[in-house]
């Protein structure tokens, strides 16, 4: 995934930094809109998995829309030119003045997580004279087997609209006349990997739909959220995701009626594997039980590990020959500042080059300054400095 070339190169460069491979993630969005495109199909890319300017670009000019969890995002999906006819906000949190933000811009869609907040929306678009295109983001309650931190769909998660307030909320929009209904919207958890769970949520999706259709109300859209995970064992081997086979389950589970759009919200998957972190190693620490490699980047550039347990695959871009176990660790003062616990590297040396692969999305996005560290930078395959 990263040639010869730009290895040299980043010889150059001072470390860590985020290594963004352009063509892959060109490759990916072709493939994902290839497939969107013969579904018929909308897709608004996840701001949050990845919002750098020029990732914004490449997505943007693919065609995607924007999915966006704050008032700042909903702002920068329209400055980096997403048309705001295809951005949508969630989030269980709007503040009065990201609501009021999105109102101007002219949103798609916000995706409400609560009846008190379709009420407060409701009040600001009538205060402005306009009215709100509303979806419900519904908490379908089901266990997208994933990390307990990024499940989003179980009746213990604080997201969305349960189905045990459908009846209220239908009584309350006949009250409310500056919000529209045109959808309902599900997003059910992140790094999916378990592919049975999409037809499970078709499967809710058909049934609450049918409570509102029932009813006489006409849903519109139906926007199935993000979730796909990626391989973060093998990034190598599996740098696409599994669109086509995601795409072939939704399309033959999803009951999709006439003049219906479906909607989805990739974040992940079209971000993820395009990023690596480059690293130097500076130290070399031998225990009596453990050699630690310890790395010049640590969770203030890549939080994951620490936040989520997550895994990368590392690789020592520099050094080959025998391999050895190592705990591989950031600087940080965190005994969380930990990236692997016994992987085989080839003997590691200070001031090897070390690739941390699969980086791209939650990884640049989430960089802070604890401990006071400079905030990494971001290198593109298509124009790393040469000289
Ligand atoms: C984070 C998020 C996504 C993207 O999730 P991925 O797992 O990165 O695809 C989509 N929709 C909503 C509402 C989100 O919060």
């Amino acid at each position: 995934m990263i040639s010869q070339e730009a290895i040299r190169r980043f010889g150059q460069l001072s470390t860590p930094f985020y290594y963004y491979d352009v063509e892959l993630l060109s490759k990916t969005l072709l493939e994902y809109t290839t497939l969107i495109n013969k579904y018929g199909y909308n897709a608004h890319y996840a701001v949050k998995a990845n919002a750098e300017p020029r990732i914004l670009q490449i997505i943007q000019e693919a065609g995607l829309g924007a999915d966006c969890v704050s008032g700042n995002e909903v702002k920068l999906a329209v400055e980096s030119g997403f048309n705001p006819s295809k951005i949508v906000y969630a989030g269980v949190g709007k503040s009065d003045k990201e609501i009021k933000t999105a109102l101007e811009a002219g949103i798609f869609s916000f995706n409400c997580e609560s009846i008190p907040e379709i009420q407060v929306i409701n009040d600001l678009a009538a205060g402005m004279g306009t009215c709100a295109r509303i979806s419900l983001r519904v908490n379908p309650n089901i266990d997208a087997h994933t990390h307990q931190y990024i499940s989003t769909g179980r009746k213990e998660d604080k997201f969305g609209i349960s189905p045990w307030e459908f009846e209220a909320v239908a009584e309350l929009l006949k009250k409310l006349s500056s919000v529209e209904l045109i959808g309902l919207h599900f997003h059910i958890g992140s790094q999916i990997t378990d592919m049975s769970v999409f037809p499970l949520l078709c499967r809710m999706v058909e049934d609450l739909q049918k409570w509102f259709i029932d009813k006489g109300i006409e849903i519109k859209n139906l926007n199935l959220g993000g979730g796909l995970g990626i391989d973060y064992d093998n990034p190598l081997q599996h740098p696409i995701p599994q669109f086509k086979e995601y795409f072939e389950l939704i399309h033959k589970n999803l009951i999709v009626r006439p003049e219906q759009k479906v909607h989805f919200e990739p974040g992940r998957s079209i971000v993820g594997q395009c990023g690596s972190l480059i690293s130097r190693v500076l130290y070399v620490k031998i225990g009596r039980e453990k050699k630690f490699v310890i790395l010049d980047a640590g969770m203030n550039d890549l939080i994951r590990p620490a936040l989520y347990q997550a895994t990368h695959k590392i690789e020592n871009l520099t050094s080959s020959g025998e391999q050895y176990l190592y705990d591989v660790v950031g600087p940080v003062c965190e005994s969380s500042d930990k990236f692997a616990h016994d992987v085989y590297l080839p003997e590691t040396k200070r001031g090897d080059l070390v690739a941390l692969y699969s980086a791209g999305a939650y990884g640049q996005v989430m960089a802070m300054k604890y401990n006071q560290k400079d905030i990494a930078k971001a290198y593109y395959s298509d124009e790393l400095p040469d000289k």
